[in-house]
């Protein structure tokens, strides 16, 4: 029963989700007025706005000007579930659980803002510096410093890589966006768990371009935003640590 509960809950966060990322970085209110289609302003009727079903429903078009609703709002309202379904089947309904839902809920408007705007808003990773902040030491109140280590772990080999960036490529090749990304999920975490998560985001990235120039879809001169690269080794981090560490120390340390 609770898996289902759990499923329907975040359909309806991703479609609230899928608000912020067309609003918040058109400075537009998240609250009001309702839903709109992005390109008639047609108010979306209660029909029109059930996650997931909706959009099948209506085939992936405005009811009104029959424009096509990009994939984005399919794929937000199917992957927020899913994600949370899977932190829900480590942890189960836990302290855990409840925080690193929340970290994912940060990280998927982070994603998808920053593939369409090459932008990691400040308000969201300032206020989810703080948020993770306050749940790590609300969880174990001993160890307060752990987050804020993790946090200037996260934020500076990071602030570190972009100054040796800048250094070696005369050019930009990390954010100020990235710095605070790794921050903010730093203080969801400790030290080596952020450090573990950034290593996987390398990794990730570094596939994901010898793969994309293997294949023609990328060439060297093509700049990739890394926010969503972060964002999974985060997510790989918080729900497969263990799995991760035990492949480490089975194939690697033998
Ligand atoms: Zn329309």
């Amino acid at each position: 029963m609770e898996p289902a509960i759990l499923f329907v809950l975040g359909a309806i966060l991703g479609s609230f989700l899928n608000v912020v990322i067309y609003r918040l970085p058109r400075k537009q209110s998240i609250v009001s007025p309702g839903s709109t289609c992005p390109f008639c302003s047609h108010r979306l009727r209660p029909w029109e706005n059930v996650p997931i079903v909706s959009y099948l429903v209506l085939r992936g078009r405005c009811s009104k000007c029959r424009h096509r609703i990009p994939i984005r709002y399919f794929i937000v309202e199917v992957l927020t579930p899913v994600l949370l379904l899977t932190v829900f089947a480590f942890y189960g309904l836990s302290w855990p659980f409840f925080k690193n839902s929340l970290l994912i809920l940060l990280l998927i408007p982070i994603v998808f803002i920053d593939l369409d705007h090459r932008l990691i808003l400040n308000k969201i990773t300032l206020p989810g510096m703080a948020l993770g902040l306050a749940l790590s030491i609300a969880e174990h109140p001993q160890q307060f410093y752990q987050p804020v280590l993790g946090m200037l772990a996260g934020g500076g080999l990071l602030w570190l890589i972009a100054i040796l960036g800048q250094i070696m490529y005369k050019q930009e090749s990390m954010g100020g966006g990235d710095i605070k990304l790794g921050a903010m999920i730093g203080a969801f975490m400790n030290p080596q768990s952020i450090l573990l998560a950034l290593f996987l985001a390398f990794f990730i990235a570094a596939l994901f371009s010898v793969v994309g120039m293997v294949i023609g879809k990328l060439q060297r001169h093509n700049t990739i935003p890394f926010g969503p690269f972060i964002a999974a080794g985060a997510y790989a981090v918080v729900s497969f640590k263990q799995q991760i560490v035990m492949l480490y120390l089975n194939y690697i340390m033998r």
